[in-house]
């Protein structure tokens, strides 16, 4: 790890980057678009390197039909739905897991999966529905609430899985080809259940550099300074900053926890659609415990708000301040879309560090509006 401060590490990206063309880095993780836009990073690098946020934000990523699933659960008597409290606020075509305990669903937000096998274990006469969204890290945790379940024979608990794959999605968007992208700053959080490894194939299919980074400022400097190096020499190579979380092949026994539970399936993304094996679902020997089957659901289809354009921010085709509702009708107390609710979100970053109360018309550098937050 560098000892240079986060100013120094930006003077030679910035001196790198002098007299090459315009160079696309995506960070794929929510909490480092959040730490950038924090931090300021985004007004450090010169204006021919361009971030681009990627989906890497599990609220923001959930299609809308799986929204309207939840809602739909939080009806059924006798049900209790669990959720992370950013699901809470996330609009669906008949409002809001909120909006659903306003009316008297028992609707509880909680902290880990576990909290909800507990609710279940306290209620046996109740349904206990937890709403599995979130990546490998999350997912290690929703795996060890399905084996304590197991374990203590609990009937009434079940999972209704939105679980996401990070690797898969950086290569269906590279495939997709819409948004020229350099380089990935990788997640540090995930890297850390999965292991640097995991981001070869994006390295070897399509030639691109891939860095695992932490979320201090100079951590994410120091990897979009070597992404900068390997773009311009034409090189693409798997590099770690984040040596002292990120093993090469993670962690070995959140990994096997995950795959005795769950196996990787299709999954549907915001916008995106259908991306093969970028879920995890429960296996076979698991499956009691998924409330598609208990409650005979079928997920409805994807959308995106009226207006609101989740959809191409999560894929890094437009920017926050290209969407009409930025900060007009649409802000962190009155979201409009996921992106907006989510604390990880990329509207909600731009809105709270880098954006305002008016939207920017046309393409603008993220972070780069001069207007003042309203709240
Ligand atoms: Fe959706 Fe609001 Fe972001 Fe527009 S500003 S894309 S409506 S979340």
């Amino acid at each position: 790890m560098t000892d240079q401060s986060p100013r120094e590490v930006a003077r030679q990206i910035a001196a790198k980057c002098a007299g090459v063309g315009i160079l696309r880095i995506m960070e794929v993780c929510g909490t480092h678009t959040v730490s950038l836009y924090r931090h300021g990073i985004k007004a450090m690098l010169p204006d021919n390197l361009r971030l681009i946020s990627g989906p890497g934000c599990p609220v923001c990523v959930s299609a809308q039909g799986y929204i309207d699933a939840a809602c739909g659960l939080a009806r059924r008597p006798g049900v209790v739905v669990c959720s992370y409290g950013d699901m809470m606020r996330v609009p669906g075509r008949t409002g809001t897991l909120q909006g659903r305990r306003a009316e008297g669903a028992d609707v509880r937000v909680v902290y880990s999966a576990l909290d909800a096998v507990e609710a279940a274990k306290t209620q046996p006469d109740r349904e206990v529905v937890f709403i599995a969204i979130g990546f490998e890290t999350t997912v290690a945790g929703h795996a060890a609430a399905v084996l304590t379940a197991q374990e203590q024979d609990l009937r009434n608990f079940s999972l209704l899985t939105a679980q996401k794959r990070v690797v898969p999605a950086m290569l269906a968007l590279l495939a997709a080809g819409d948004v020229p992208i350099d380089g990935f700053v990788c997640p540090g959080h995930v890297s850390v259940i999965i292991g640097s490894k995991a981001y070869m194939e994006v390295v070897e299919r399509y030639h691109k550099p891939c860095v695992v980074a932490g979320f201090e400022p100079v951590q994410m400097l120091s990897a979009l300074l070597l992404l900068v190096e390997q773009t311009i020499a034409g090189e693409a190579r798997l590099e770690n900053v984040y040596p002292q979380a990120v093993e090469d092949d993670g962690n070995r026994v959140a990994r096997r926890m995950i795959e005795e539970v769950f196996e990787p399936a299709a999954a549907a993304w915001r916008a995106i659609g259908s991306i093969p094996d970028s879920g995890l679902v429960l296996r076979e020997s698991y499956r009691r415990f998924d409330a598609l089957e208990r409650f005979q659901l079928t997920i409805g289809p994807d959308y995106d708000p009226p207006g609101c354009r989740c959809g191409d921010v999560i894929q890094g085709k437009v920017a926050p301040e290209d969407c009409t509702l930025f900060g007009d009708s649409c802000t962190p107390t009155r979201p409009v879309g996921p992106c907006m609710v989510s604390s990880e979100g990329t509207c909600a970053a731009a809105f709270k560090y880098g954006g305002g109360s008016q939207p920017s018309r046309g393409r603008q550098k993220p972070g780069h509006v001069s207007w003042a937050p309203r709240n």
